[in-house]
C-alpha cells in the first residue's frame, strides 16, 4: 500500500512514472552486492527535470526521504533506500538525453540517466574522448559517477570525474532547480558549488545533468600484460613508464597472484598471457596519432619491457598484437570482481595509502589478515598507479560463507588499521555509503565532519536526501 504520496506523485508526474507494486520495485529496493535489501514508498522515474523537481517538491511536503538512484551499481549500498517503506527512490534512468557535444569548447552536456558507455560511445562518435573508464560503465549512469566522483583504470592519467565537470544542473532540497550548466574552463566567482555535489552521494542534491571536459580522440591503444616478481618491481616499472610516456600513459593495474588465480578458475575462456606469478600489471598506452605513432608507442614500450627484463625487473611480459588481444588484456582485469564474487563471500576494501607505501601495504595487511583467518584468500587488485588497492578478502574454501561474513567488522579492522599506519584512507573511490558510516566518527571526526554536517544542515536543512549514508547515526 503506498498511499496518499504515491497518488500525488501519480497525479502530477502520470501513472508510467510512479512504481510501488512490489515486483515492478524489487530491482530498485535492493544492491547488487545484496548486502542491503530496502523498502521504497515508490520508485519515481521522471523524464524531464521539471518532473524531478516536482517529484522532490511533492516528497519535501510530505517529509518523505529521497533517495537519488542512478545505475546501482554502488558498492557501498549507497543508493539502497532504508527498511521502514517512507522513502521514495528517485531513478533518473529516465532522463538521458545528450543536449549537446561542443567540439571546439570539447564539452559535453549529458542528462544524468545516460549510462557511462552511452556518453563515451558519444564522445568517440564526435572524434573525443571521456576519459573516465570503470568495470561497471555500461549500467552506472553519468548522475552516478558524479555522485560518487568515480576513478577508474584512467585517473592516473586524467585524474577523477570531478576533474571532468565544468557545470552541473541540480534539484535542490526545496524542489528549485539551480542551473549551472555553465562551459566555462575557468570561473573564479566565489565557492565551486559544483564541487559540492560531486560525490556527495545522493546527500544534497539530485544532478540532473552535467557538463563534462573531454579530451583529443584517440586512434589507438596497445596493452601490455606483465608478470613481476615483486611489487616493488611494479612501483620501478611504473616511474619508468612515466619518465617514458607520461601523456601516452593511461592505465598502471595491479592484480595480485591470488586474486588472477580467481579470474582463471572462474571466469570461462580466461587465460593467463605470461608465466605465473604472485604480482601481475596491465599497462595501457594510447595514442591520438596515426599509424605510425601506435607503431611508434609499440616499439618503444617494447623496448622499455626488455630492458627491464633484463635488469629483473619484469619475470616475463606479453604485448597485445591485436585489437582483440588487447581486450582480452583488459577483461583479465576487470572481471576481477565478478571472479571473487562466484569464489565464495568476499569482504571489499577499497583503500588508498601514498603510493610508496604500497608494497609495506599489502605485505602487512596480507599477514595480519592470514593471522586472523588461517587460509584466508587475501586477493588485492586495482589502480597501482593511484594508490588505490581493491584490497579483497575471500573466504577460505571450506569456510561457510555466513561465518566468515559475520567477520566483516573486524576483518575490515584489520585491514584498515595497516592503511592508518599509512597515511591512507579507507574508502578511495566507493565512497562511504551506508556501509561504512560507522568509520567516518574515527578517520573525518573533529572539524571535517563538524564542518560536513554544517554543509548538509545549510543545503538541506530538513534532511530528505538519503538519510542514513555518509554521515555516522546522531
Ligand atoms: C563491477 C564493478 C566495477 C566497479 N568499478 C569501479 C571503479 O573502477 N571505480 C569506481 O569509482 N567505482 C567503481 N564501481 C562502483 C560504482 O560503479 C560507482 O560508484 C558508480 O559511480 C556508481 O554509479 P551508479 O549510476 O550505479 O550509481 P548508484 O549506485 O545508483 O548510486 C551511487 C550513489 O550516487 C547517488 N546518486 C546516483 N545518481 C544520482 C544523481 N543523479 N544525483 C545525485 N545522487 C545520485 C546515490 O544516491 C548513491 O549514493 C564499480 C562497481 C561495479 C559493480
Amino acid at each position: 500500500m503506498a498511499g496518499p504520496l504515491a497518488a500525488r506523485l501519480r497525479a502530477a508526474l502520470g501513472d508510467g512514472a510512479v512504481l510501488s507494486d512490489p515486483s515492478d520495485i524489487a530491482g530498485y529496493a535492493e544492491d547488487w552486492r545484496h548486502l542491503y535489501r530496502g523498502q521504497p514508498l515508490a520508485v519515481v522515474r521522471p523524464s524531464t527535470v521539471e518532473q524531478t523537481a516536482a517529484t522532490v517538491r511533492i516528497c519535501a511536503g510530505a517529509g518523505a526521504p529521497v533517495v537519488p538512484q542512478g545505475g546501482n551499481t554502488s558498492m557501498v549500498g549507497g543508493a539502497t533506500p532504508s527498511g521502514d517503506g517512507t522513502a521514495v527512490v528517485l531513478s533518473l534512468e529516465r532522463l538521458r538525453a545528450i543536449r549537446a557535444i561542443d567540439l571546439v569548447a570539447m564539452t559535453m552536456t549529458v542528462e544524468a540517466g545516460l549510462t557511462l558507455r552511452q556518453a563515451q560511445e558519444a564522445a568517440e562518435a564526435a572524434g573525443l574522448l571521456l576519459p573516465l573508464s570503470i568495470g561497471s560503465e555500461g549500467s552506472a549512469q553519468i548522475g552516478g559517477v558524479l555522485a560518487t566522483n568515480a576513478g577508474g583504470n584512467n585517473t592516473l592519467r586524467f585524474g577523477n570525474a570531478r576533474e571532468m565537470v565544468l557545470g552541473l544542473e541540480v534539484v535542490l532540497a526545496d524542489g528549485t532547480v539551480w542551473d549551472g550548466l555553465r562551459q566555462l574552463h575557468k570561473d573564479n566567482t566565489g565557492y565551486s558549488l559544483r564541487q559540492l555535489f560531486v560525490g556527495s552521494e545522493g546527500t544534497l542534491g539530485v544532478i540532473t545533468a552535467a557538463v563534462l571536459r573531454l579530451q583529443p580522440g584517440v586512434t589507438g591503444r596497445i596493452a601490455a600484460f606483465c608478470a613481476l616478481p615483486s611489487v616493488d618491481a611494479a612501483l620501478v616499472l611504473l616511474n619508468r613508464l612515466r619518465a617514458w610516456d607520461a601523456a601516452g600513459l593511461h592505465a598502471f593495474e595491479y592484480m595480485s597472484g591470488q586474486s588472477l588465480d580467481l579470474v582463471l578458475r572462474h571466469i570461462e575462456g580466461a587465460q593467463r598471457p605470461v608465466a605465473g606469478s604472485d604480482h601481475y600489471v596491465l599497462i595501457e598506452l594510447a595514442t591520438g596519432g596515426d599509424a605510425a605513432a601506435l607503431a611508434g608507442l609499440e616499439s618503444g614500450l617494447e623496448g622499455l619491457l626488455a630492458a627491464a627484463m633484463e635488469e629483473g625487473a619484469i619475470a616475463d611480459a606479453a604485448l597485445s598484437r591485436s585489437e582483440a588481444q588487447r581486450l582480452a588484456f583488459r577483461r583479465l582485469r576487470e572481471e576481477h570482481s565478478e571472479a571473487q564474487k562466484r569464489a565464495g563471500a568476499s569482504i571489499k576494501n577499497d583503500v588508498s595509502v601514498p603510493i610508496a607505501a604500497i608494497p609495506e601495504l599489502l605485505r602487512a595487511a596480507e599477514a595480519a589478515c592470514i593471522a586472523a583467518v588461517p587460509g584466508i584468500r587475501v586477493a588485492p587488485f586495482g589502480h597501482l598507479g593511484d594508490g588505490n588497492i581493491h584490497l579483497n578478502l575471500v573466504q577460505p574454501e571450506a569456510a561457510e560463507a555466513a561465518g566468515f561474513l559475520a567477520r566483516s567488522d573486524e576483518l575490515m579492522h584489520v585491514v584498515n588499521t595497516v592503511v592508518r599506519d599509512l597515511g591512507g584512507s579507507f574508502s578511495a573511490e566507493h565512497g562511504v555509503g551506508r556501509l561504512k558510516t560507522g568509520l567516518m566518527e574515527e578517520w573525518r571526526g573533529g572539524p571535517e565532519l563538524r564542518l560536513m554536517r554544517a554543509i548538509k544542515a545549510a543545503i538541506d536543512p530538513a534532511g530528505i536526501f538519503n538519510p542514513g549514508v555518509i554521515f555516522p547515526p546522531g
